[in-house]
């Protein structure tokens, strides 16, 4: 389970690729993260956008 002295936040990412809504759990203070996509297994480089819970991503 999840260490509640550190709470995580969701980073909600569209794949490039196949288009597939990913989530990921990040740190709070995280602006970027590596994930893979949950359908088509690209990996992507996700960033923190606008938006705290839409993360932009990019094929990587
Ligand atoms: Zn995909």
């Amino acid at each position: 389970m999840w260490n509640t002295s550190r709470p995580a936040k969701t980073a909600e990412w569209l794949c490039t690729r196949c288009g597939v809504t990913n989530r990921r759990l990040v740190e709070p203070a995280a602006t970027t993260a590596k994930d893979r996509c949950v359908s088509c297994r690209q990996r992507h480089l996700i960033r923190i956008d606008d938006s705290p819970v839409r993360w932009q991503a990019e094929a990587a």
